[in-house]
């Protein structure tokens, strides 16, 4: 399981003054989605309103990391990277922290393409260039037997919270959006189709099958070679993209990648 507990900005401070709780940032090649292979500065914010079990981002979720950051400093280490245009806020749940608006807006005054990664369940009024949305489906709740933290405690409320249709449709509605679901076998195929109606029924735009990404689940390459040809076939199958997990093939596990 990957882990970032490194954080080298010792910055105090909290929500309250408008900093934002970041985990990460760095810059590196986007892995998945229709952007995959496309140079970007990578913005991790820490903290989610979610568990799940696969959890990429351990410590953004399950054991929390970060140093607060005024939006000026984020800035100031963004345009460092003088050959960036653009930028990934991610996070966790980025979407959960206020101050990721006053982020936004001035990435978006510096002309950044800006793509936010997100779970889907809370819709913001941001600059926001491309929504990259990954609904949780039940493969993800923490249960029992599959829980990192070995307790459980999260599983009825990860069930309960994953998906928000009211904030989804917002999302779909506002922004240009790919749904990338996390797939782990053709068990998972009905209940994206079940969501991606139920999606569809409410979005007054169309959600065409080129926006939705089957993406394998593993955060290594040795779980991927499990995976991915399966969720290959299945995107054949049903029409939809596949995308992979371009870091992970390149660099396995690694922090800041
Ligand atoms: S929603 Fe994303 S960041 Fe949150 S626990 Fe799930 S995989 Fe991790």
């Amino acid at each position: 399981m990957p882990v970032t507990s490194d954080v080298t900005r010792p910055d105090a401070g909290s929500a309250e003054d408008g900093r934002l709780p970041i985990n990460e940032l760095f810059y590196s090649l986007q892995g998945e989605g229709t952007l995959a292979g496309v140079p970007s500065v990578f913005v991790r914010t820490s903290g989610c309103n979610l568990r799940c079990w696969f959890c990429d981002s351990y410590h953004t979720s399950w054991e929390p990391t970060h140093a607060w950051m005024s939006v000026d400093a984020v800035l100031d280490e963004v345009t460092a990277y003088e050959q960036a245009e653009h930028v990934v806020v991610t996070g966790g749940e980025p979407l959960l922290h206020d101050g990721v608006v006053a982020l936004l807006d001035a990435l978006d005054e510096r002309g950044y393409h800006c793509t936010v990664e997100t779970n889907g369940t809370i819709y913001r009024d941001a600059p926001i260039d491309l929504a990259s949305v990954s609904p949780k489906l039940r493969n993800s709740t923490p249960t029992p037997e599959r829980d990192p933290a070995g307790d459980g405690e999260w599983a009825d409320r990860h069930e309960a919270d994953r998906v928000d249709l009211s904030a989804l449709v917002d999302i779909v509605e506002t922004y240009e959006t790919q749904l990338k679901f996390v797939v782990t076998g053709p068990d998972d195929l009905p209940e994206v189709e079940a969501l991606l109606d139920r999606v569809r029924d409410a979005a007054a735009v169309a959600v065409p099958d080129d926006a939705v990404l089957l993406m394998p689940e593993g955060a290594t390459r040795d779980r991927l070679a499990e995976t991915r040809e399966t969720v290959a076939e299945l995107a054949l199958a049903h029409g939809y993209r596949y995308t992979p997990r371009l870091h992970v093939d390149l660099w396995n596990d690694a922090p800041e990648t």
